[in-house]
């Protein structure tokens, strides 16, 4: 059995968006995971098709009913799914490379997206939700996100990518970001590729790159960066 995800939305058209393009696309052409989409309006029991109600309190938007999305739910996980239940949320635990991996070595995952104010908690406690946020903003919905969140697990799938090599030197594997990346033409605009690149001193290269990754985490990601040095510090102490 291939990775599977399994996406409920009141939008299925939003997909495969993203995931259909360049060797994201190809994998799921190819069968190596498998996408599914679940119009949680199929649930919905009365002539309207009803999803949605006003929040009980008061105040502006509606609210994604918890009996609609439990039904929905559990057509979904029947029997022995083991795959994690995920709830795409502004208020979740931040996204990450390490949840990624740790995603990607499972079975697959079932995302639940949001519209709307988003989903009545009831459903959210009755239920194994995990709520994941992909950042420190507010969409329109939760499908983008879960784009975003199964891209990331696919994307570490054995045989998905071109070439498995990259995925060993990227941005987070190590702690830090990225150091900076060129190609030709040797001269652009005036600026040259850093010479110590086109130097063929691998030893060089390497400590080059390092040392950018560093300045780049230090300048730009001091949360990282502290990490990093308290990790370093451990390590040196052992
Ligand atoms: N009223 C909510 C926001 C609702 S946005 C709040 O303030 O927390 C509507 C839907 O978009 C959410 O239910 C969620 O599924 C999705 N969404 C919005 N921002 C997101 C983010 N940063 N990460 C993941 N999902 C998000």
């Amino acid at each position: 059995m291939s990775w599977s995800a399994s996406v409920l939305t009141l939008f299925p058209e939003a997909f495969p968006g993203a995931l259909g393009v360049s060797l994201i696309g190809k994998a799921l052409e190819s069968g190596a995971f498998s996408l599914e989409t679940v119009d949680i309006r199929d649930f919905a029991r009365d002539k309207h098709a009803t999803v949605d109600d006003t929040p009980a309190g008061g105040g502006p938007g509606m609210v994604m009913r918890a009996d609609v999305l439990a039904r929905a739910v559990d057509a979904v996980r029947q029997g022995a799914d083991a795959r994690p239940l995920l709830y795409l949320s502004p208020r979740g635990r931040p996204f990450t490379q390490a949840r990624a991996k740790a995603l990607a070595a499972g079975p697959g995952i079932v995302l639940l997206c949001g519209r709307f104010e988003g989903v009545d908690e009831r459903l959210l406690e009755a239920r194994p939700f995990e709520e994941v946020s992909i950042g420190d903003f507010v969409l329109a919905g939760g499908e983008v996100a879960a784009q975003a969140v199964i891209e990331a697990c696919v994307r570490l799938l054995p045989g998905v990518l071109g070439d498995p090599a990259s995925l060993g030197c990227e941005s987070f594997e190590d702690g830090l970001l990225e150091y900076p990346q060129y190609t030709r033409p040797q001269a652009w605009e005036g600026r040259e590729i850093p010479a110590v690149l086109t130097s063929g001193h691998h030893g060089e290269i390497a400590r080059w790159r390092r040392a950018e990754a560093e300045r780049l985490t230090a300048e730009r990601r001091p949360d990282l960066w502290a990490a990093h040095e308290r990790r370093r510090d451990v390590d040196k102490a052992r």
